[in-house]
């Protein structure tokens, strides 16, 4: 089989990427699971882009999967007048005003108006608190708060786009984990088949199964994706990825509320708990941001992209990249480059070796580490080998197991040698014509001897052949 990835790459669809070309394309050169960004799409384009990507995805005959990523209690910036840009300069006056509809504009006296859907933020900040927006990007402090309107000034300025998030960062906020925007968000996703949903700002186990009720009240079988952003989130973790189908660890929120310095380490942390768990996990956010103008990425962003693979991620993901980027499909193309070049180290070599342990190794030695394995794990009480010159003894011998080890053997040359062997207890056993006939006179001399009882779990190795040295086989069984 040739060289297949092994971390799947997830792009977000949006202006730069979303056309029949646009999609063809990234299927094309990568992308296994396309992402549609409830907070930047209306129904009627999240219809259309579904459509798009099923039947693209048939002609060229792979199983795409489509994941909608719902806003949830994730606060942000209204429209702005002809979708304009605002240049927010430090020392500027602001006024966020929560009153439904409001359309953010400057004003001639030099102050800012901007809305936003979370009509609760003006009660959830007081006066002196900071107000990041754009990814933390900008920042604003509070003057006071009159009624709906909140009175604030910029700290740290740039351009403000209309729909960027929102953040208090250690303020909790109010809002319930689904608004009415995601509820009809959900309903239109559902009905068009998505295969994954994403739920932003969960904060706990509640916030999950919360959404999958409402998955399930549609008749829906979507997975259910828990974006780790909150610190309340990644306090209750193992909850939260008990709860969940798969996990993000969604960089771009996580770094404004709980700062960028406890990114690697939470990050680090996700993947291992989501891997022990046996569930998907996709680290998101920034991978190759440069490339959204650049041709090429910093030497910085292929080494994050190449540290989450070697962290154990299953996916990697691009968002404005491909959303908005001036180079959709080569940003995908350099993605897989650098997954692909990891994979070969992780996957080949180094981290084999550090998984799996240094050498090429034999069918019996690969069988004796197996049952080693095997035996810890299922918390068997006994290893059982049958040899002819005591080599699987002592090869099982040094795996050091901490289950007991006994071998049968119908030589008594070999009984003596492995007296000398750490952990195996010899037993002699009749040349047996069948692995069956030994099989049998091993469980009665255990029996006999105490060794093992009726209901008592084994580990069995053996050879398949009558060969000196060759086991190949390993069975787990209850006397
Ligand atoms: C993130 O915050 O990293 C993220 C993936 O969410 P969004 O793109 O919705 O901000």
């Amino acid at each position: 089989m040739s060289w297949q990835n092994r971390t799947k790459i997830v792009a977000t669809l949006g202006p730069a990427s979303n056309t029949d070309r646009g999609v063809a394309d990234l299927i094309r050169v990568g992308v296994d699971v396309f992402r549609i960004n409830c907070a930047h799409a209306d129904h009627d384009t999240i219809a259309d882009t579904i459509k798009r990507v099923r039947r693209l995805a048939k002609l060229q005959n792979r199983a795409i999967g489509i994941l909608a990523d719902l806003q949830g209690p994730k606060i942000r910036v209204g429209k702005l007048k002809d979708a304009e840009p605002i240049y927010l300069k430090r020392g500027m006056d602001v006024v966020i005003d929560c009153t439904p509809g409001v359309v953010g504009h400057a004003r001639a006296d030099g102050s800012v108006v901007i809305g936003t859907g979370y009509e609760r933020l003006a009660k959830d900040v007081t006066k002196g608190e900071r107000i990041l927006l754009d990814d933390g990007n900008l920042e604003l402090k509070t003057l006071r708060v009159d009624g709906p309107r909140i009175q604030a000034r910029v700290v740290y300025g740039g351009m403000l786009i209309q729909f960027k998030g929102i953040n208090l960062p250690g303020t909790e906020v109010s809002a319930s984990c689904l608004s009415k925007k995601d509820l009809e968000d959900l309903g239109c996703v559902l009905a068009h088949g998505v295969d994954f949903v994403a739920l932003s700002f969960v904060r706990r186990a509640s916030d999950v199964v919360e959404l999958r009720k409402h998955i399930q009240k549609r008749k829906g079988d979507a997975q259910v994706i828990a974006k780790i952003e909150r610190p309340e989130a990644v306090k209750n973790l193992a909850e939260v990825l008990d709860a969940a189908d798969a996990l993000m660890v969604a960089r771009g929120d996580m770094g404004v509320e709980m700062g960028p310095a406890a990114v690697p380490q939470v990050q680090k942390r996700i993947i291992e708990m989501a891997n022990a768990a046996r569930k998907p996990v996709i680290t998101a956010t920034q991978m190759l941001e440069s490339m959204i103008v650049n041709p090429r990425p910093t030497r910085a962003e292929a080494s994050d992209v190449a540290n989450a693979i070697y962290d154990g991620t299953s996916a990697v993901m691009l968002s404005g990249e491909t959303a908005s980027g001036k180079h959709p499909v080569r940003t995908v193309v350099t993605m897989e480059k650098i997954v692909r070049s990891a994979e070969r180290d992780v996957y080949t070599h180094m981290g084999a070796r550090r998984r799996l342990g240094g050498k090429v190794l034999t069918p019996s030695e690969a069988t004796v580490r197996a049952a080693a394995h095997a035996a810890f794990n299922t918390r068997a009480s006994l290893i059982v080998c049958y040899t002819e010159t005591g080599s699987t003894a002592l090869q099982l011998a040094g795996e050091r197991p901490p289950t007991h080890i006994v071998s049968f053997t119908p030589s008594q040359r070999t009984m003596q040698k492995l007296a000398l062997v750490w952990g195996v207890l010899a037993r002699k056993i009749k040349p047996g014509a069948t692995s069956r006939q030994l099989t049998l006179d091993g469980d009665r001399i255990l029996r006999v001897e105490g060794l093992a009882k009726a209901g008592d779990r084994i580990v069995q190795i053996a050879g398949t052949v009558r060969q000196a040295g060759l086991t190949n086989t390993m069975t787990i069984r209850t006397i």
